[in-house]
Protein backbone atom coordinates (compact mmCIF):
# COMPACT_ATOMS: atom_id res chain seq x y z
CA UNK A 1 0.00 0.00 0.00
CA UNK A 2 1.01 3.51 -0.88
CA UNK A 3 2.36 5.83 2.17
CA UNK A 4 0.18 8.26 2.80
CA UNK A 5 3.66 11.04 1.70
CA UNK A 6 4.29 10.17 -1.84
CA UNK A 7 6.98 8.40 -1.62
CA UNK A 8 10.11 10.05 -4.33
CA UNK A 9 12.48 9.75 -1.03
CA UNK A 10 14.57 6.71 0.41
CA UNK A 11 13.92 8.48 3.92
CA UNK A 12 16.74 7.52 6.54
CA UNK A 13 14.19 6.59 9.85
CA UNK A 14 15.85 9.99 11.99
CA UNK A 15 13.83 12.02 13.22
CA UNK A 16 14.30 15.59 14.74
CA UNK A 17 12.25 17.30 17.69
CA UNK A 18 14.58 20.26 17.78
CA UNK A 19 17.76 21.53 15.91
CA UNK A 20 20.04 24.26 18.25
CA UNK A 21 22.74 25.89 16.07
CA UNK A 22 24.70 23.13 14.07
CA UNK A 23 22.81 20.69 16.17
CA UNK A 24 20.28 18.15 15.93
CA UNK A 25 18.07 16.62 18.49
CA UNK A 26 15.90 13.36 17.66
CA UNK A 27 12.56 12.86 19.50
CA UNK A 28 14.66 10.30 21.92
CA UNK A 29 17.56 12.76 22.52
CA UNK A 30 20.44 11.39 20.37
CA UNK A 31 22.23 14.70 18.84
CA UNK A 32 23.95 15.07 15.61
CA UNK A 33 26.14 17.31 13.90
CA UNK A 34 24.22 18.55 10.71
CA UNK A 35 26.71 18.94 8.16
CA UNK A 36 23.60 18.59 5.78
CA UNK A 37 21.92 21.93 6.73
CA UNK A 38 18.52 21.05 5.08
CA UNK A 39 21.00 20.63 1.99
CA UNK A 40 22.86 24.28 1.86
CA UNK A 41 19.91 25.83 2.92
CA UNK A 42 20.17 26.32 7.02
CA UNK A 43 23.34 28.87 6.62
CA UNK A 44 22.59 30.18 9.99
CA UNK A 45 21.66 27.32 11.75
CA UNK A 46 19.04 25.85 13.48
CA UNK A 47 16.62 28.27 15.57
CA UNK A 48 18.83 30.77 15.35
CA UNK A 49 17.56 33.66 17.59
CA UNK A 50 17.76 36.32 15.16
CA UNK A 51 16.10 34.68 12.28
CA UNK A 52 13.12 33.04 14.90
CA UNK A 53 12.53 37.12 16.01
CA UNK A 54 12.18 38.11 12.28
CA UNK A 55 9.65 35.27 11.30
CA UNK A 56 7.62 36.00 14.86
CA UNK A 57 7.70 39.36 14.82
CA UNK A 58 6.26 39.68 11.12
CA UNK A 59 4.04 36.67 11.91
CA UNK A 60 1.93 38.57 14.34
CA UNK A 61 1.69 41.62 12.05
CA UNK A 62 0.96 39.89 8.36
CA UNK A 63 1.85 36.41 6.61
CA UNK A 64 0.62 37.15 3.19
CA UNK A 65 -1.27 39.89 1.06
CA UNK A 66 -0.31 38.96 -3.00
CA UNK A 67 2.02 40.75 -4.91
CA UNK A 68 -1.55 43.39 -6.04
CA UNK A 69 -0.13 45.48 -3.71
CA UNK A 70 3.22 46.86 -2.35
CA UNK A 71 4.93 44.68 -0.05
CA UNK A 72 7.74 46.93 1.48
CA UNK A 73 9.82 43.86 3.13
CA UNK A 74 10.28 42.58 -0.57
CA UNK A 75 10.76 46.42 -1.72
CA UNK A 76 14.28 46.48 0.57
CA UNK A 77 15.24 42.64 0.30
CA UNK A 78 15.23 43.55 -3.77
CA UNK A 79 17.39 46.99 -3.15
CA UNK A 80 19.95 45.12 -0.62
CA UNK A 81 20.43 42.50 -3.28
CA UNK A 82 20.82 44.58 -5.91
CA UNK A 83 23.24 46.79 -4.27
CA UNK A 84 25.36 43.95 -3.24
CA UNK A 85 25.57 42.31 -6.20
CA UNK A 86 25.39 42.73 -10.09
CA UNK A 87 21.88 43.17 -10.46
CA UNK A 88 19.48 45.43 -10.94
CA UNK A 89 16.22 43.64 -10.71
CA UNK A 90 15.02 41.01 -8.45
CA UNK A 91 12.31 38.37 -8.77
CA UNK A 92 11.37 36.31 -5.85
CA UNK A 93 9.90 33.01 -5.60
CA UNK A 94 9.42 29.95 -3.66
CA UNK A 95 12.33 28.04 -4.62
CA UNK A 96 15.20 27.44 -6.68
CA UNK A 97 13.82 25.48 -9.90
CA UNK A 98 11.20 28.28 -9.82
CA UNK A 99 14.48 31.21 -9.65
CA UNK A 100 15.19 29.02 -12.60
CA UNK A 101 12.44 28.76 -14.31
CA UNK A 102 12.25 32.67 -13.99
CA UNK A 103 16.14 32.97 -15.59
CA UNK A 104 15.19 30.61 -18.52
CA UNK A 105 12.08 32.39 -19.05
CA UNK A 106 13.62 35.97 -19.21
CA UNK A 107 16.64 34.79 -20.91
CA UNK A 108 14.28 33.51 -23.55
CA UNK A 109 12.53 36.81 -23.98
CA UNK A 110 15.77 38.59 -24.17
CA UNK A 111 16.14 37.41 -27.27
CA UNK A 112 13.06 37.37 -28.46
CA UNK A 113 12.24 41.42 -27.66
CA UNK A 114 15.88 41.67 -29.00
CA UNK A 115 14.64 40.69 -32.53
CA UNK A 116 16.38 37.01 -32.35
CA UNK A 117 12.94 35.25 -31.26
CA UNK A 118 15.12 31.88 -32.87
CA UNK A 119 17.35 32.21 -29.72
CA UNK A 120 15.69 29.96 -27.71
CA UNK A 121 18.31 27.69 -27.35
CA UNK A 122 20.71 27.12 -24.01
CA UNK A 123 23.35 25.97 -23.12
CA UNK A 124 23.78 23.88 -20.35
CA UNK A 125 26.34 21.04 -18.31
CA UNK A 126 27.09 17.39 -17.74
CA UNK A 127 26.32 16.49 -13.97
CA UNK A 128 24.32 19.96 -13.51
CA UNK A 129 21.40 20.35 -11.39
CA UNK A 130 18.58 22.78 -11.65
CA UNK A 131 15.68 21.66 -9.99
CA UNK A 132 12.38 19.01 -10.60
CA UNK A 133 10.35 21.10 -12.75
CA UNK A 134 9.59 19.77 -16.76
CA UNK A 135 11.93 23.36 -17.80
CA UNK A 136 14.70 22.46 -14.99
CA UNK A 137 15.00 18.61 -15.65
CA UNK A 138 15.40 19.63 -19.18
CA UNK A 139 18.06 21.35 -18.33
CA UNK A 140 19.51 19.59 -16.16
CA UNK A 141 19.75 16.88 -18.86
CA UNK A 142 19.68 14.00 -16.19
CA UNK A 143 18.40 10.90 -17.48
CA UNK A 144 17.01 9.25 -14.67
CA UNK A 145 15.16 12.62 -13.94
CA UNK A 146 13.68 12.94 -17.24
CA UNK A 147 12.84 9.16 -17.71
CA UNK A 148 8.94 8.68 -18.20
CA UNK A 149 7.55 12.46 -17.42
CA UNK A 150 7.10 12.64 -21.22
CA UNK A 151 8.19 15.15 -24.13
CA UNK A 152 11.15 16.63 -22.76
CA UNK A 153 11.13 20.11 -23.03
CA UNK A 154 13.15 21.48 -26.11
CA UNK A 155 15.81 24.22 -25.79
CA UNK A 156 18.71 23.00 -24.29
CA UNK A 157 22.22 21.63 -25.35
CA UNK A 158 24.21 20.17 -23.10
CA UNK A 159 27.89 19.82 -22.72
CA UNK A 160 30.82 18.46 -20.80
CA UNK A 161 31.42 20.35 -17.65
CA UNK A 162 34.67 22.41 -17.88
CA UNK A 163 34.93 21.89 -21.44
CA UNK A 164 35.77 25.31 -22.66
CA UNK A 165 35.84 23.97 -26.53
CA UNK A 166 32.67 22.21 -26.47
CA UNK A 167 31.10 25.27 -25.42
CA UNK A 168 32.45 27.25 -28.81
CA UNK A 169 31.38 24.17 -31.03
CA UNK A 170 27.81 24.05 -29.30
CA UNK A 171 27.53 27.58 -30.32
CA UNK A 172 24.65 28.04 -33.11
CA UNK A 173 22.45 30.22 -34.58
CA UNK A 174 19.86 29.60 -31.98
CA UNK A 175 21.92 29.85 -29.16
CA UNK A 176 20.60 32.50 -26.76
CA UNK A 177 22.54 31.91 -23.07
CA UNK A 178 24.41 29.29 -20.92
CA UNK A 179 23.78 27.97 -18.19
CA UNK A 180 25.86 26.79 -15.28
CA UNK A 181 26.21 26.49 -11.38
CA UNK A 182 29.72 28.08 -10.80
CA UNK A 183 30.56 24.98 -8.83
CA UNK A 184 28.47 21.65 -9.16
CA UNK A 185 26.78 20.73 -6.37
CA UNK A 186 24.36 17.53 -6.22
CA UNK A 187 26.50 16.56 -8.92
CA UNK A 188 29.36 16.26 -6.78
CA UNK A 189 30.72 19.00 -5.53
CA UNK A 190 32.74 19.92 -8.85
CA UNK A 191 34.94 23.34 -9.13
CA UNK A 192 36.41 24.60 -12.53
CA UNK A 193 38.70 26.37 -12.88
CA UNK A 194 38.19 30.26 -12.46
CA UNK A 195 39.26 30.67 -16.30
CA UNK A 196 36.43 28.61 -17.19
CA UNK A 197 33.78 31.54 -15.93
CA UNK A 198 36.14 33.99 -17.69
CA UNK A 199 36.22 31.87 -20.76
CA UNK A 200 32.81 31.83 -20.51
CA UNK A 201 31.77 35.31 -20.12
CA UNK A 202 33.87 36.39 -22.69
CA UNK A 203 32.09 34.22 -24.96
CA UNK A 204 28.89 35.54 -24.21
CA UNK A 205 29.89 38.90 -24.70
CA UNK A 206 31.67 38.16 -28.52
CA UNK A 207 28.06 36.38 -29.16
CA UNK A 208 25.76 38.52 -27.68
CA UNK A 209 24.67 34.94 -25.24
CA UNK A 210 23.65 35.47 -21.75
CA UNK A 211 25.42 34.07 -19.22
CA UNK A 212 22.91 32.77 -16.66
CA UNK A 213 24.43 31.63 -13.39
CA UNK A 214 22.76 29.13 -10.82
CA UNK A 215 23.68 30.01 -7.45
CA UNK A 216 21.34 28.14 -5.37
CA UNK A 217 23.78 26.05 -3.75
CA UNK A 218 27.01 28.16 -4.13
CA UNK A 219 25.72 31.48 -3.28
CA UNK A 220 24.96 33.52 0.41
CA UNK A 221 28.11 33.00 1.47
CA UNK A 222 28.38 28.72 0.75
CA UNK A 223 31.77 29.70 -0.99
CA UNK A 224 33.13 32.32 1.34
CA UNK A 225 31.69 35.12 -1.11
CA UNK A 226 28.41 36.31 -0.97
CA UNK A 227 28.02 34.84 -4.94
CA UNK A 228 30.73 32.06 -5.81
CA UNK A 229 30.96 33.97 -9.25
CA UNK A 230 32.90 36.45 -7.19
CA UNK A 231 36.22 34.23 -6.93
CA UNK A 232 36.35 34.37 -10.61
CA UNK A 233 35.93 38.45 -10.89
CA UNK A 234 32.73 38.29 -13.48
CA UNK A 235 29.22 39.19 -13.09
CA UNK A 236 26.71 36.99 -14.76
CA UNK A 237 23.04 38.79 -16.75
CA UNK A 238 21.44 36.39 -14.69
CA UNK A 239 21.47 34.57 -11.14
CA UNK A 240 18.76 32.17 -9.89
CA UNK A 241 19.12 31.56 -6.03
CA UNK A 242 17.65 29.79 -3.60
CA UNK A 243 17.92 27.67 -0.38
CA UNK A 244 20.41 29.58 1.96
CA UNK A 245 18.28 32.98 1.08
CA UNK A 246 15.84 32.00 3.43
CA UNK A 247 17.75 30.23 5.82
CA UNK A 248 15.15 27.44 5.80
CA UNK A 249 12.19 29.78 5.03
CA UNK A 250 11.34 28.46 1.40
CA UNK A 251 11.97 31.06 -0.88
CA UNK A 252 14.23 32.07 -4.10
CA UNK A 253 15.40 34.96 -5.66
CA UNK A 254 16.33 35.73 -9.76
CA UNK A 255 18.42 38.42 -10.07
CA UNK A 256 19.19 40.57 -13.28
CA UNK A 257 20.68 43.41 -14.94
CA UNK A 258 17.93 45.68 -16.25
CA UNK A 259 19.14 45.04 -20.27
CA UNK A 260 18.78 41.37 -19.38
CA UNK A 261 15.07 41.96 -17.66
CA UNK A 262 14.27 44.32 -20.72
CA UNK A 263 11.67 41.72 -21.59
CA UNK A 264 10.17 40.50 -18.62
CA UNK A 265 7.17 44.04 -19.30
CA UNK A 266 4.48 43.68 -17.13
CA UNK A 267 1.99 40.53 -17.08
CA UNK A 268 4.84 38.35 -18.52
CA UNK A 269 5.92 36.40 -14.77
CA UNK A 270 3.96 36.31 -11.65
CA UNK A 271 3.67 33.93 -8.87
CA UNK A 272 1.18 33.64 -5.80
CA UNK A 273 3.36 33.55 -2.97
CA UNK A 274 6.69 34.96 -4.24
CA UNK A 275 8.09 37.43 -2.19
CA UNK A 276 5.52 37.55 0.45
CA UNK A 277 5.73 39.23 3.90
CA UNK A 278 6.39 36.26 5.69
CA UNK A 279 9.32 35.14 3.39
CA UNK A 280 11.01 38.86 2.98
CA UNK A 281 11.05 39.21 6.93
CA UNK A 282 13.29 36.21 7.13
CA UNK A 283 15.30 37.11 3.80
CA UNK A 284 16.03 40.46 5.26
CA UNK A 285 16.85 38.93 8.51
CA UNK A 286 19.60 36.29 7.06
CA UNK A 287 20.55 39.48 4.97
CA UNK A 288 21.99 41.12 8.01
CA UNK A 289 24.17 38.50 8.79
CA UNK A 290 25.59 37.25 5.56
CA UNK A 291 26.43 40.71 4.43
CA UNK A 292 28.38 41.90 7.49
CA UNK A 293 32.10 41.47 6.40
CA UNK A 294 33.23 39.86 9.20
CA UNK A 295 30.32 36.64 8.56
CA UNK A 296 32.22 35.83 5.66
CA UNK A 297 35.81 35.95 6.55
CA UNK A 298 34.32 33.46 9.17
CA UNK A 299 33.20 30.90 6.33
CA UNK A 300 37.07 31.52 4.69
CA UNK A 301 38.56 30.98 7.78
CA UNK A 302 36.39 27.42 8.80
CA UNK A 303 37.23 26.46 5.26
CA UNK A 304 40.76 27.02 5.74
CA UNK A 305 40.60 25.10 8.90
CA UNK A 306 38.33 22.46 7.64
CA UNK A 307 40.46 21.94 4.06
CA UNK A 308 43.05 21.51 5.99
CA UNK A 309 42.04 18.74 8.74
CA UNK A 310 40.83 17.33 5.79
CA UNK A 311 43.50 16.88 3.89
CA UNK A 312 45.27 15.40 7.13
CA UNK A 313 42.20 12.66 7.10
CA UNK A 314 42.62 11.82 3.27
CA UNK A 315 46.40 11.04 3.72
CA UNK A 316 45.62 8.73 7.17
CA UNK A 317 42.97 6.58 5.23
CA UNK A 318 43.25 6.63 1.69
CA UNK A 319 41.75 3.53 1.27
CA UNK A 320 38.15 5.20 2.55
CA UNK A 321 38.71 8.90 1.27
CA UNK A 322 40.26 9.58 -2.48
CA UNK A 323 39.66 13.09 -2.66
CA UNK A 324 39.06 16.22 -0.66
CA UNK A 325 37.28 18.81 -2.71
CA UNK A 326 34.79 22.27 -3.02
CA UNK A 327 35.05 26.01 -2.14
CA UNK A 328 34.20 27.52 0.90
CA UNK A 329 31.51 25.24 2.73
CA UNK A 330 30.67 23.42 0.23
CA UNK A 331 33.11 20.43 0.50
CA UNK A 332 32.66 17.36 -0.94
CA UNK A 333 34.63 14.00 0.14
CA UNK A 334 35.07 11.65 -2.73
CA UNK A 335 34.81 8.06 -1.86
CA UNK A 336 36.75 4.97 -2.61
CA UNK A 337 34.28 2.33 -1.90
CA UNK A 338 30.61 3.64 -2.47
CA UNK A 339 29.71 6.87 -0.96
CA UNK A 340 26.37 5.56 0.66
CA UNK A 341 28.86 3.43 2.83
CA UNK A 342 30.39 6.40 3.76
CA UNK A 343 27.28 8.46 4.63
CA UNK A 344 26.24 5.41 7.09
CA UNK A 345 29.19 5.49 8.67
CA UNK A 346 29.17 9.37 9.18
CA UNK A 347 25.79 8.97 10.57
CA UNK A 348 26.55 5.69 12.70
CA UNK A 349 29.25 8.69 14.38
CA UNK A 350 26.63 11.11 14.27
CA UNK A 351 27.31 13.31 11.13
CA UNK A 352 25.09 14.12 8.85
CA UNK A 353 26.06 14.79 5.43
CA UNK A 354 24.53 14.19 2.18
CA UNK A 355 26.05 12.34 -1.00
CA UNK A 356 26.47 13.85 -4.43
CA UNK A 357 26.73 13.06 -8.16
CA UNK A 358 30.60 11.66 -8.76
CA UNK A 359 30.22 9.09 -5.91
CA UNK A 360 30.94 12.02 -3.42
CA UNK A 361 29.51 13.14 -0.18
CA UNK A 362 28.76 16.16 0.73
CA UNK A 363 30.10 18.32 3.65
CA UNK A 364 27.67 21.69 3.87
CA UNK A 365 27.81 22.47 7.60
CA UNK A 366 25.35 25.78 8.89
CA UNK A 367 28.34 29.01 7.63
CA UNK A 368 28.01 29.82 11.55
CA UNK A 369 29.86 26.24 12.44
CA UNK A 370 32.63 26.95 14.95
CA UNK A 371 36.47 26.04 14.86
CA UNK A 372 35.17 23.35 17.63
CA UNK A 373 32.64 21.98 15.82
CA UNK A 374 34.80 21.46 12.74
CA UNK A 375 37.28 19.92 14.90
CA UNK A 376 34.40 17.55 16.32
CA UNK A 377 33.19 16.66 12.61
CA UNK A 378 36.98 16.02 11.40
CA UNK A 379 36.84 14.00 14.84
CA UNK A 380 33.93 12.16 13.57
CA UNK A 381 34.79 11.40 9.85
CA UNK A 382 37.98 9.94 11.52
CA UNK A 383 35.98 7.68 13.07
CA UNK A 384 33.93 6.82 10.15
CA UNK A 385 36.72 5.99 8.17
CA UNK A 386 38.11 3.54 10.56
CA UNK A 387 34.78 2.36 11.12
CA UNK A 388 34.90 1.03 7.13
CA UNK A 389 38.38 0.17 7.30
CA UNK A 390 37.33 -2.41 10.10
CA UNK A 391 34.84 -3.64 7.91
CA UNK A 392 37.65 -3.87 5.10
CA UNK A 393 39.49 -6.45 7.21
CA UNK A 394 36.95 -8.35 8.69
CA UNK A 395 35.23 -9.03 5.09
CA UNK A 396 38.37 -8.74 2.98
CA UNK A 397 37.94 -8.00 -0.81
CA UNK A 398 38.05 -11.10 -3.10
CA UNK A 399 40.89 -11.33 -4.90
CA UNK A 400 42.36 -8.67 -2.46
CA UNK A 401 46.70 -9.55 -2.62
CA UNK A 402 47.22 -10.66 0.63
C1 LIG B 1 18.64 22.58 -4.98
C2 LIG B 1 19.00 23.16 -6.28
C3 LIG B 1 18.03 23.58 -7.20
C4 LIG B 1 16.55 23.35 -6.99
O1 LIG B 1 16.07 24.04 -5.88
P1 LIG B 1 14.62 23.65 -5.32
O2 LIG B 1 14.40 24.66 -4.22
O3 LIG B 1 14.71 22.25 -4.81
O4 LIG B 1 13.65 23.78 -6.41
C5 LIG B 1 18.47 24.18 -8.37
N1 LIG B 1 19.77 24.35 -8.62
C6 LIG B 1 20.73 23.97 -7.76
C7 LIG B 1 22.16 24.23 -8.08
C8 LIG B 1 20.39 23.35 -6.56
O5 LIG B 1 21.34 22.94 -5.74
Amino acid sequence: MISPVLPTYARVNLEFERGEGCWLVTTDGRRYLDFTAGIAVNVLGHANPYLVAALTEQAQKLWHTSNLFRIKGGERLAQRLTEATFADTVFFTNSGAEALECAIKMARKYQYVAGNAERARIITFEGAFHGRTLATIAAGGNAKYLEGFGPEMPGFDQVPFGDIEAVKAAIGPETGGILLEPVQGEGGVRVPPPSFLTALRALCDQHGLLLILDEVQSGVGRTGKLFAHEWAGITPDIMAVAKGIGGGFPMGACLATEEAAKGMTLGTHGSTYGGNPLAMAVGNAVLDKVLDPAFLEHVRMMSLRFTQLLAEVKDRHPNVIAEVRGQGLLMGLRAQGPAAELVLALREEGLLAPGAGDNVVRLLPPLVVSEEEVGIAVQKIEAACRRIEDGMAAAPVKGAAE
